[in-house]
C-alpha cells in the first residue's frame, strides 16, 4: 500500500534519527521512523558511544531529552591526559571554565542505548511521529513533489512509503548514500580496537571519569560507563592480523589489563569486542530530496567521542533547513547551506581532531611525545588556553562556526 504523506521519511532510529523525529516534531513537521530492529532486540546492540559533550547536552535539553539522561548517567566535569610510560598525569581539564559558555559546563557518560530507549519511548509519544519497528528499508526512488521509500517487514511483506523528503539516519552501510552514488572519501585504519567492560572502579587510582593515556607501545582509553555497580570500558589497539579470538580469550584480555595497570587480583571482566575504525566524510550530504545524517555523512575514530555527538548537531541543523522549508523556503538552498555547514564540520573539525587525537595518544618519537605533553599541560594550567581548548573538544565552537557559514 502506498501512503502519500506530508512527511519526512527517516530510516533509523540511532540516536541521531529519533533526534531528528523529534526536533522535527517540536516544530511542527511530521515523520516516519523506519527501523530495521524489533521492540524485543532493539536494546541488545553492541556497547558503543558513551560520552555526550556540553553542546549537545544543550540540544538534548531543548527536546526534553536530558532530563530523562541525566538520572541514567554520569556528570563528568573533569577527564585527564596520562602518561603511561611514566604511570604520570599530564594535564587535567575541568569544564567549570566553560561555566559562562554552557549552562552544563560537563560531558555525560551516558551510553548510547539508554539515549535511544529513552528517544524511542519519547518518539512513539509522540502523535506527530510514527514509529514502524521490524521494519528494514530496501531502497527509495525521487521524483520532483517527494520520494518513495521501498520496505520489508519481518514477515516479508513488501510496503512502500511516501513522503516529501528522505533522511538517511541508517548509520555507516547507508543505503540511501549508496543509491545516490555518493562517494565515501577517506580511509580505513589497519589496526583494530579492542573494548573490554570492567567491573573495577579506577578512580581509585587517581583516573577520572574519561582518561586518554598516550604510550609509545600501547596507548589506550578508560572511560567510566555507570556505576553502582562500576562499570569502566578501556580500549587498546590491537594488530589488524592478530586473530579475533585469541585477542578476545579470557586469559588474553585479563593478561592485557594485568599489564596496564596490575592490581594483585584478577580484574572481573565484563565483556569485550572489536572494532574497526573509519574516517571517512560523504562527498556530498543531500541529492535531491535524499539527505545524510550522522554516520552515514561521516565516521571517525571514537577516540575524542564525536561521532555521536556531531550526528546529533547535523539532526538538530537539518531539522531547522526541514522546518524552514515546510513554512515554504525554497528546499534546494536551505539543504545545500545544511551540507555546506555540516560537511565543513566534518572535515575540518570531526575529522582532523579525531585523527589528531589518536596520533598525540600513539606517538612513538620521544622527542614529539614531550613537546605534546608540554603543550597540553601548558593549555591545562592556564585557565583561558583551557577554555579555548575545553571548547573546541566540547564541540560548542564547532557550532559556533557552523552558524557563521551561509
Ligand atoms: C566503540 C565505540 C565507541 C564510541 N564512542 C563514542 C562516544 O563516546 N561519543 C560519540 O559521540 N560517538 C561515539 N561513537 C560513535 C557513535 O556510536 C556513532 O557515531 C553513532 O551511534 C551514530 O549514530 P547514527 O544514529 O548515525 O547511527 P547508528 O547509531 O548506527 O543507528 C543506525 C540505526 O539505523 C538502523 N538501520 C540500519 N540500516 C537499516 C535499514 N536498512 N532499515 C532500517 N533500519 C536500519 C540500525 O538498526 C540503527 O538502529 C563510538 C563508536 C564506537 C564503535
Amino acid at each position: 500500500m502506498e501512503s502519500s504523506e506530508d512527511r519526512v521519511l527517516i530510516v533509523g532510529a540511532g540516536p541521531v534519527g529519533l533526534c531528528l523525529a523529534l526536533k522535527l516534531a517540536k516544530d511542527g513537521v511530521a515523520s516516519t521512523v523506519i527501523e530495521q530492529l524489533r521492540d524485543d532486540n532493539f536494546l541488545d546492540q553492541v556497547p558503543r558511544a558513551g560520552t555526550n559533550h556540553p553542546a549537545t547536552l544543550e540540544l538534548y535539553d531543548d527536546i526534553g531529552l536530558y532530563r530523562r539522561l541525566e538520572p541514567r548517567g554520569i556528570i563528568a566535569p573533569l577527564f585527564h591526559y596520562w602518561d603511561r610510560e611514566k604511570s604520570e598525569l599530564i594535564a587535567e581539564f575541568d569544564h567549570a571554565v566553560l561555566g559562562n559558555d554552557t549552562r552544563f559546563p560537563f560531558a555525560l557518560q551516558c551510553e548510547r542505548i539508554k539515549i535511544v530507549e529513552e528517544a524511542l519511548a519519547m518518539a512513539k509519544d509522540n502523535p506527530l511521529i510514527t514509529v514502524m519497528m521490524a521494519t528494514v528499508f530496501t531502497g527509495f526512488d525521487q521524483d520532483g513533489d517527494g520520494v518513495t521509500a521501498f520496505v520489508e517487514s519481518a514477515d516479508g511483506d513488501r510496503d512502500r512509503l511516501r513522503g516529501r523528503y528522505i533522511v538517511s539516519a541508517e548509520g555507516a552501510r547507508s543505503i540511501v548514500r549508496k543509491e545516490c552514488g555518493i562517494e565515501f572519501e577517506g580511509f580505513t585504519y589497519p589496526d583494530r580496537t579492542l573494548n573490554i567492560e570492567v567491573a573495577y572502579d579506577f578512580r581509585r587510582h587517581g583516573y577520572s571519569d574519561r582518561n586518554y593515556i598516550s604510550d609509545p607501545e600501547e596507548w589506550s582509553n578508560l572511560f567510566h560507563w555507570k556505576g553502582p555497580p562500576e562499570r569502566w570500558r578501556v580500549h587498546f589497539p590491537t594488530q589488524g592480523d592478530e586473530d579475533p579470538d585469541a585477542l578476545t580469550a579470557p586469559d588474553a584480555l585479563q593478561t592485557r589489563l594485568q599489564h596496564f595497570l596490575p592490581i594483585g587480583r584478577p580484574f572481573e571482566i565484563i565483556g569485550s569486542n572489536l572494532y574497526t575504525v573509519h574516517q571517512r566524510v560523504a562527498a556530498k550530504f543531500h541529492r535531491g530530496r535524499a539527505i545524510l545524517a550522522g554516520d552515514s555523512a561521516h565516521v571517525n575514530s571514537p577516540i575524542g567521542g564525536m561521532g555521536l555527538n556531531s550526528g546529533v548537531h547535523d539532526a538538530f541543523n537539518l531539522a531547522e533547513k526541514l522546518a524552514a522549508i515546510w513554512r515554504g523556503e525554497e528546499g534546494g538552498a536551505r539543504l545545500d547551506r545544511y551540507e555546506r555547514q555540516r560537511r565543513h564540520i566534518a572535515v575540518q573539525h570531526t575529522q582532523q581532531q579525531t585523527i589528531r587525537n589518536k596520533k598525540l595518544l600513539a606517538e612513538k618519537d620521544p622527542a614529539v611525545r614531550r613537546r605534546n605533553h608540554d603543550e597540553l599541560r601548558r593549555q591545562a594550567s592556564d585557565p583561558q588556553l583551557a577554555r579555548k581548548f575545553l571548547l573546541r573538544t566540547s564541540l560548542i565552537e564547532s557550532l559556533r562556526e557552523a552558524a557563521r557559514i551561509q
